[in-house]
C-alpha cells in the first residue's frame, strides 16, 4: 500500500468515526431546503440528507444515516466540501465524482477540487462498494433539484 493510499483510508476512517454534518438542522418544510432518502440495498447503507439553499447558494448540508463506513465517511465529507458552495458547482462536482467513481480506478479524484472526498477514489476499483460512496451525492443531488 502506498502512502497516499494509507493516508486515505485514515481520512475515510476518521470521517465516519467523527461525521461532520450529522444532524438534521432546521426544520424539512423551511423555504429553501429539501430532503433526499436514499438506500442502497446491496450494502443496506441508508441516508437520509437535507440540503438547504439561499438563492444560488447551498447554506448547509445536514444528514442521518447509518451503514458502513464508506457511506458514512462520504456523506460527512460531501457535507464538508459543498457548505457555501454554488449550487453550480456543487454540481459540477456531483458529475465528475460520479465519472470518477464508475471509471474503474482510471480518474483520480483531485484533492484541490474535492478536498477529503478525494480519499474516496480508491473505492472505482470495487465496482460494488461505488454504491456506499456515491449514496450521499445522489441524495445531494436530489435534494438540489428540489430545494
Ligand atoms: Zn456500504
Amino acid at each position: 500500500m502506498s502512502g497516499l493510499e494509507s493516508l486515505y483510508q485514515e481520512l475515510i476512517l476518521d470521517h465516519s468515526k467523527n461525521p461532520h454534518g450529522r444532524g438534521l438542522a432546521g426544520e424539512a418544510d423551511a423555504p429553501g431546503s429539501a430532503d433526499s432518502h436514499q438506500h442502497n440495498p446491496i450494502c443496506g447503507d441508508d441516508i437520509t440528507l437535507r440540503a438547504r439553499v439561499e438563492g444560488d447558494v447551498i447554506r448547509d448540508v445536514t444528514w442521518e444515516g447509518s451503514g458502513c463506513s464508506i457511506s458514512q465517511a462520504s456523506a460527512s465529507m460531501v457535507s464538508d466540501l459543498v457548505a457555501g458552495m454554488p449550487r453550480a458547482e456543487a454540481s459540477v462536482l456531483i458529475d465528475g465524482f460520479r465519472e470518477a467513481l464508475r471509471s474503474r480506478g482510471k480518474i483520480e479524484l483531485d484533492v484541490d477540487e474535492f478536498g477529503d472526498a478525494a480519499a474516496l477514489s480508491g473505492v472505482s476499483k470495487f465496482t460494488a462498494r461505488v454504491k456506499c460512496a456515491m449514496l450521499a451525492w445522489v441524495a445531494l443531488e436530489d435534494a438540489l433539484a428540489r430545494a
